[in-house]
């Protein structure tokens, strides 16, 4: 899906994107359009409120249920910590100055989980 979006958003031709073909701005195929057209209608079909595709969310169906989760953004928590300090002080940022966070290993650890670590644990989460 997001080689998807960032062929259509470049302009570049889908299949060539997704397969690293050579000559991505070369003729699109039938394929090609149909995977633009379809990115086009799952974008516009996607609510702005909640994110999930509109034929469901507002849809009166009562055999369509949704379930409530929650997620932790550790770098959001990090950073409104951060801002919170700085209010407490009442020390403001210096004109053209800004904040950003940024993932780094732990004391003690050399190098950030991969992708692949993240991925594994969510899957083990969901047996557990
Ligand atoms: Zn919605």
């Amino acid at each position: 899906m997001t080689h998807l979006k960032s062929a259509c958003e470049l302009g570049l031709r889908p299949s060539a994107h997704i397969l690293a073909l050579k000559k991505p701005n070369s003729n699109w195929s039938e394929w090609d359009h149909k995977f633009a057209v379809a990115f086009s209608r799952l974008n516009s079909e996607m609510c702005d409120k909640c994110g999930n595709a509109i034929w469901l969310c507002r849809n009166p169906d009562s055999a369509i249920r949704f379930e409530v989760d929650t997620y932790v953004c550790y770098a959001d928590k990090e950073l409104s910590k951060r801002r919170k300090e700085r209010q407490k002080k009442k020390k403001d940022l210096k004109d053209g100055e800004y904040e950003f966070v940024r993932a780094v290993p732990d004391s003690g650890v050399s190098e950030l989980p991969t992708r692949d670590d993240y991925y594994d644990y969510i899957a083990n989460q969901a047996k557990a």
